[in-house]
């Protein structure tokens, strides 16, 4: 009835379609947050996909959608402030899906060890030799607990509310929030009249995450499972010795994580799971040497754990320990001089020097950027800038300039919507393939005012910040006419409000194959390109970037070909600005290119330089 109600449109409801971007799918992290953000309206909010309608304030329901990549659903909302929670919301969850990126996996370095060696997945870098010990659970209860199970439940919300915001600025504090929402759903809003039946809601929930895309998060149910029974004098806790040790563990749930860091832990072998799961974020935040081996592991009086080169040594010889013990020695060494020379200029040992960029989108990341020691921004997304109702022009112009002040450099993309990205102010025809339609510059030279508006604010920050060089760039060029009429646009806008450009160049991102083929007409024009290698690559295989099972490889002969003929054939200044600048497997490649600016997300800034100083 809904569903027929929902096609002939009975409720007034305002409507858009949103696609799952990530390849993580939509999880229990991003789920969280959305909800989180959708409980703000005065509106009647649900999802609607693959023929099931459910409430966007209820993180199960919205996790037994089982959303994966490349899927949409519906966003439908109702009530007085329909408009506003649509436009916000949708906007809310694109960035989501942009920021939710893909767990890389640790690359391994292979070693040579004399002893028994096990071979496992590194979930988090580093060293350990301890004896190994495996982990037990022991239960303690407090007779007589005063406090019911209802207001345990509270209690553990808001123990969850709190850990999310002292962790804020961590990517760790995600998973408390999701906990906190999936606690707030209404399963647990029944007035329990005894401990199993709230176990019994648990476990029903669980079975349904059996086998599904999901399945890890059965671990955050089993975890404040164990939260709220605490608060009645049930504890579950791992029993942990005192001395330094190597942990194997069947899995282990993120609260026992916490327990860990209070302990001389050296490492922990998990026998399940993957390096998505909570359990496996926690330890790499809390930079815990970890791997995951299926098979059996026996007790040894000594272990070394090698998550470097992805090896388990039971018993090993004298020779392997000393190798271990040099190995560790040297990569705390690594990790806290890449951390310390953060700030410094990089270069490779033949005395190179490369400039390592950051990736932003608002003042926020900006400051992260500056702290994680940027040379500059190489790429400002500013369509993420203001993402639910359109800026005014002073608005615009104090953003950019509060970001100009922070650097000496910044490369300011002009809006780059359409595609995989949208705004909920800025209206676009449906098209039947919208990677290859109203996109980026095509879109900015369509709606002009808008345009004018954008490089006018730029203009008047850049002029307000004259030690600052400000790079514009225009995206998704594919000929030599469009780049002539936008710095025309731009140059005549300056003008005509009396704005110097003495520190403005123009250039553009290198993203549509058809540059590649004029380069020489594009050098008499452009001051500087950034290749974006996301969509360079999307539109050099004919794969889309968002598709769920077709990718390109950052090894691929054919894109490097593109990337080496590319830097041969101009003379003008080049830098990466797609993922694969922050791919370390592609950096040395890059370098013997002779690619000397590479623009990426600020996390990544610290190891990257480090990596190239020993290039
Ligand atoms: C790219 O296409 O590589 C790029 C950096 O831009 P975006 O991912 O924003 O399209
Ligand atoms: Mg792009």
């Amino acid at each position: 009835m809904n569903f027929l109600k929902r096609i002939l449109n009975i409720n007034n409801s305002i409507d858009s379609t949103l696609t799952i971007t990530s390849s993580n799918g939509f999880h229990l992290r991003p789920i969280a947050q959305f909800v989180n953000e959708a409980k703000k309206y005065n509106a009647n909010i649900s999802l609607l996909a693959k023929g099931k309608e459910v409430s966007a304030t209820q993180v199960p329901k919205i996790l037994s959608l089982s959303l994966e990549k490349g899927e949409t659903f519906t966003l439908i909302c109702q009530g007085k402030e329909a408009q506003k929670a649509n436009s916000e919301l949708s906007d809310f969850f694109n960035k989501l899906m942009a920021n939710d990126t893909e767990v890389k996996a640790i690359i391994q370095v292979s070693e040579i060890y004399e002893a028994e060696t096990l071979k496992g997945e590194s979930i988090a870098r580093g060293i350990g030799i301890a004896p190994v010990v495996h982990a037990e659970i022991v239960e303690r209860i407090e007779e007589n607990s005063p406090v019911t199970l209802r207001d345990a439940i509270q209690k553990t919300k808001t123990e969850l509310s709190a850990q999310y915001e002292q962790n804020m600025e961590q990517e760790t504090s995600q998973i408390f929030l999701a906990q906190k929402e999936l606690l707030s759903s209404n399963l647990f809003e029944t007035n329990f009249s005894n401990i199993e039946e709230f176990q019994n809601v648990i476990q029903e929930e669980t079975k349904k995450l059996q086998n599904s895309k999901f399945a890890s998060r059965i671990a955050d149910y089993q975890d404040l499972e164990q939260k709220v029974l605490k608060h009645v004098g049930i504890h579950k806790e791992l029993h942990l010795p005192v001395f330094p040790y190597i942990l194997i563990a069947k899995e282990l749930l993120p609260s026992h994580i916490e327990q860990l860091g209070k302990t001389p832990v050296k490492g922990v072998v998990l026998q399940s799971g993957n390096s998505t799961s909570h359990a496996a974020i926690l330890l790499r935040s809390a930079a815990i040497p970890s791997l995951i081996i299926h098979e059996e592991v026996t007790s040894s009086k000594n272990a070394i754990l090698d998550a470097n080169s992805g090896d388990f040594i039971l018993n090993p010889s004298k020779e392997d320990l000393k190798k271990a013990t040099q190995k560790q020695k040297e990569f705390m060494e690594l990790l806290d001089q890449s951390f310390e020379k953060r700030f410094e200029n990089t270069q490779t040992q033949d005395g190179t020097n490369i400039k390592v960029l950051a990736n932003i989108t608002d003042i926020g990341s900006a400051k992260e950027a500056k702290e994680s020691g940027a040379d500059g921004i190489g790429l400002l997304r500013t369509e993420f800038l203001f993402t639910e109702k359109k800026p005014t022009l002073n608005e615009q112009t104090n953003a950019y300039e509060d970001i100009f002040k922070l650097f000496n450099e910044v490369t300011v993309r002009t809006l780059d919507i359409g595609g995989d990205k949208s705004l909920p102010y800025i209206n676009i025809a449906k098209e039947n393939n919208p990677f290859l339609g109203i996109r980026g510059i095509r879109f900015s030279l369509q709606e002009q005012t808008l345009f004018k508006e954008q490089l006018l604010a730029i203009g008047l920050a850049s002029a307000n910040t004259p030690s600052t060089k400000i790079k514009i760039m225009f995206p998704m060029i594919s000929n030599t006419e469009e780049f002539i009429e936008a710095k025309e646009i731009a140059q005549n806008v300056y003008k005509k409000h009396n704005i110097s450009t003495e520190n403005i160049e123009f250039g553009i991102m290198l993203e549509v194959p058809s540059v590649i083929f004029s380069l020489s007409e594009f050098d008499k024009l452009v001051d500087f390109y950034s290749i974006g290698s996301n969509d360079l690559t999307q539109y050099l295989f004919a794969i889309e970037r968002t598709h769920p099972t077709l990718n390109v490889s950052s090894n691929s002969p054919e894109l490097l070909n593109a990337l080496k003929y590319i830097k041969e054939q101009s003379k003008k200044p080049i830098s990466i600005c797609g993922e694969l600048a922050g791919i370390e497997i592609a950096t040395q490649q890059l370098i013997t290119m002779n690619y000397e600016t590479l623009s990426v997300s600020s996390k990544l800034i610290p190891s990257l330089k480090e990596c190239i100083r020993n290039i």
